[in-house]
């Protein structure tokens, strides 16, 4: 099969085009009309085979996690998915994995509401390049640098989820709610819509809620934060962990793809978030434990996820 023969069997579809597609796959370039009185913005993540996901990852949930952490990138930053461009390194044409990449890719671009609008295939070692583009008002727009001391510090979504389930995928437990959304990340398709201009910082968790916060917290000119411990929200695999083992992915680990970010605390939070601390002025992160205690976040027990 020649790439021109695969890109019309696997990644054209019939039906209308998508929202200002003036032209999708197929010629030179895409050709696109961006939303009147709206801003642009654009993200690209590469993910690599044996790198940014599991060499043994099914192609199924290869296509949703490629896409899936760039428009975790959009919703961060308030916008509305329109168009992605997919770049595809294949070592070889396997009809069958492509078959599955492509269904895994597509349902989560038609949840999103997102459209491919063209890309490119290449012969190489398995990698995956998606760039995304959004669209946000400009008075909506949400960034890492809103952050301002007393404000709320919240999570979407439960932080500890992507890297107990990296665990337990390495541990062959692919079954377990964790491995399946480190699989296939689980997103909030409305979230960052609903912060958008009323949050005042927000970031996606890829690296680790302590790690992401402190993109925060430096953006917002070197604030510090509190965060309570006990307010984490947990599923019930993270709650069946020894406490300090749960505290160790619940703020080191990556993989979790839900929003961090910041809110007025005489607001009421938007559904399905949970406040987590708070911002203070100028020092360290500090966590503070359901029995009043405070420790700096930099315990030794998880600095090596750093
Ligand atoms: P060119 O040589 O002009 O770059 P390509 O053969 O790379 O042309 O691409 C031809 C058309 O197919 C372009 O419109 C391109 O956007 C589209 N395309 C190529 N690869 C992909 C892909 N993996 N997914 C979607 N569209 C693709
Ligand atoms: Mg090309």
């Amino acid at each position: 099969m020649d790439e021109f023969s695969l890109i019309e069997r696997y990644f054209r579809r019939p039906g209308p085009d998508g929202e200002g597609v003036l032209l999708g796959p197929g010629d030179d370039a895409a050709l696109l009309a961006p939303p009147a009185g709206e801003q642009l913005v654009m993200t690209l993540d590469t993910s690599i085979a044996g790198r940014h996901f599991p060499d043994d990852l099914p192609p199924f949930e290869t296509g949703h996690r490629c896409l899936a952490v760039n428009l975790s990138d959009l919703y961060a930053m308030g916008a509305r998915p329109l168009w992605f461009l997919l770049s595809l390194t294949l070592p070889e044409v396997d009809e069958h994995w492509l078959a599955e990449f492509s269904r895994g890719l597509f349902a989560l671009a038609d949840r999103a509401g997102i459209e491919l609008v063209g890309g490119d295939t290449t012969r190489g070692p398995l990698s995956v390049a998606i760039q995304a583009t959004g669209a946000v008002r400009a008075d909506q727009v949400l960034r890492r640098d809103g952050a301002l001391p007393g404000q709320i510090l919240a999570v979407g979504g439960v932080p500890g989820l992507g890297g107990l389930g990296l665990r337990h995928w390495q541990a062959g437990q692919r079954d377990s709610d964790s491995a399946r959304h480190f699989a296939a990340p689980d997103l909030d398709f409305t979230l960052g819509q609903r912060l958008a201009g009323r949050a005042g910082a927000c970031i996606d968790i890829s690296d680790g809620l302590l790690q992401d916060l402190g993109h925060v917290l430096q953006a917002s000119g070197g604030l510090g934060a509190v965060i309570d411990t006990g307010a984490l929200p947990v599923t019930p695999e993270l709650a069946a962990l020894d406490a300090e083992d749960r505290l160790t992915l619940q703020l080191a680990g990556g993989d979790d793809y839900r929003l961090l970010f910041t809110w007025p605390a005489d607001e009421p939070l938007p559904e399905g978030s949970h406040a987590i601390g708070r911002i203070t002025g100028p020092g360290p992160v500090r966590l503070r434990d359901p029995d009043g205690s405070e420790r700096p976040a930099a315990a030794p027990g998880w600095r090596h996820f750093q």
